[in-house]
């Protein structure tokens, strides 16, 4: 598995501390080496200060000495070896400190012997140098580690991804529970996931049912076409009823592929203020201009929010149903919570009740089939009520009628 961000994480801290503990030491060493030197400086001027006021300057043996430019002490051999200024000098493998000062009238250059200091201050240097090294391999070692225990749960989500194809969507990444951003990322996979599958089976769903859905038609289009083949062209009736047959089936297949892709449709409704009584005015409207003569009554009226394009298809639906499955009177009721749609048709067995509802479900397949229906209708209208939060329900008395009820409750 790749380790970049673990092995960047890593040089990026081994890197930050290096700076730290390289500036730390340099600093003390610095500091150390300073303060060592000037307390050498100070003394030599205080030794030069007393016994120049003794004017005793003969008195200073171990001192380099040069009094305005002659050289009265040089027990080191210095004597134009070095410049008499302020410095650190080494001469012949050996280290002097000079300091120049005026006392009254003379100028006076004074370097002291400082080797055992400096030689000191090197070998201090060499064992920071070491402590520096072995500082920054720990950090590396200490960084390495915590960035490698720090993903390894990143490292496992990969692994659980990795074991994700279309054949197993089911299955999900694993959360800890620990809590941290790692767990939250898992969670969202996860979420995301179920999104996928759902799309991704309600497309499945989708062409299973289509290409279940349009066996019969296409069946029955085949056989009139033969028909149409063989008569077709003597027989002007065999010629119009074949036709009507064939325009039929086509009209019977694109409703089918309409409404399951409205049912496999995952998106989210965009919902308005919506008045229900102009849309199941418009709906009717729809239904006259088709060709229906059947009178519906419509009373009451809300505004009600909700999606008018799936309210509408809702209405539809259960009117389409009213009118398929009853002879007398159809009405529709709109209320403050619900709107309901009722008949005075065959109704339904109270045992079929809760199963209308289902994709494809048909109370009497040869009875339901003759009036068209293909058990698509109910499931798409609980389908896009649910998706706007809303409720369907069904009382029927079998051979009296039936009401279907669209219940938005509190949404108005
Ligand atoms: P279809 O396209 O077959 O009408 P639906 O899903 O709309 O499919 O309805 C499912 C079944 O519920 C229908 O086949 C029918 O038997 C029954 N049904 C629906 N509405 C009514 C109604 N108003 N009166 C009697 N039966 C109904």
């Amino acid at each position: 598995m790749d380790m970049k961000i673990t092995w960047r994480l890593t040089l990026f801290s081994t890197f930050i501390v290096s700076v730290v503990i390289l500036g730390m030491f340099f600093m003390l060493y610095e500091n150390v080496k300073l303060s060592l030197m000037n307390s050498h400086r100070r003394h030599i001027i205080a030794v030069i200060r007393t016994y120049s006021r003794r004017g005793m300057f003969a008195g200073i043996r171990k001192i380099f000495l040069v009094v305005n430019g002659k050289v009265l002490s040089d027990p080191f051999s210095l004597t134009g070896k070095i410049p008499y200024k302020d410095g650190i000098y080494e001469y012949d493998g050996e280290y002097y400190i000079g300091v120049s000062l005026e006392v009254g009238d003379k100028k006076i250059f004074a370097a002291s012997y400082v080797t055992t200091i400096v030689k000191g201050m090197q070998e201090v240097s060499h064992r920071l140098v070491l402590f520096a090294v072995a500082g920054i391999a720990l950090s590396f070692f200490a960084a390495f580690t915590i960035a490698n225990f720090s993903l390894s749960p990143l490292r496992r989500i990969l692994r659980g991804i990795e074991g994700i194809s279309a054949s197993s969507l089911e299955k999900r990444l694993e959360v800890v529970g620990s809590g941290d951003e790692l767990d939250t990322l898992a969670k969202e996979i996860n979420r995301m996931l179920d999104r996928i599958e759902r799309s991704y089976r309600a497309q499945e769903r989708f062409v299973h049912d289509v290409s279940h859905e349009l066996k019969n038609p296409l069946s029955s289009m085949k056989g009139f076409i033969g028909v149409l083949k063989k008569w077709g062209f003597d027989d002007e009736k065999i010629f119009h009823e074949s036709t009507n047959e064939i325009e039929k089936s086509i009209d019977e297949m694109s409703s089918v592929v309409e409404e399951l892709l409205m049912l496999s449709k995952e998106e989210t409704t965009e919902e308005e203020s919506v008045d229900v009584k102009s849309l199941v005015l418009e709906v009717l409207k729809d239904f006259h201009l088709r060709g229906s003569e059947r009178e519906i009554e419509v009373e009451g009226e809300a505004v009600v929010r909700a999606n008018p394009d799936y309210l509408k298809i809702i209405i539809r639906n259960l009117i389409d149903n009213a009118l398929k499955y009853s002879e007398g009177r159809i009405w529709i009721k709109i209320k403050g919570c619900c709107l309901e749609v009722s008949d005075e048709g065959e109704g339904i067995p109270k045992e079929e009740l809760d199963k209308i509802f289902d994709k494809f479900y048909r109370v009497d397949r040869s009875r339901d089939r003759r009036k068209g229906g293909h058990g698509i209708g109910l499931s798409l209208v609980k389908e896009l009520a649910e998706k706007m939060k809303m409720r369907v329900e069904v009382e029927s008395d079998l051979g009296k009628g039936s009401t279907f009820r669209v219940v938005w409750g509190e949404k108005s």
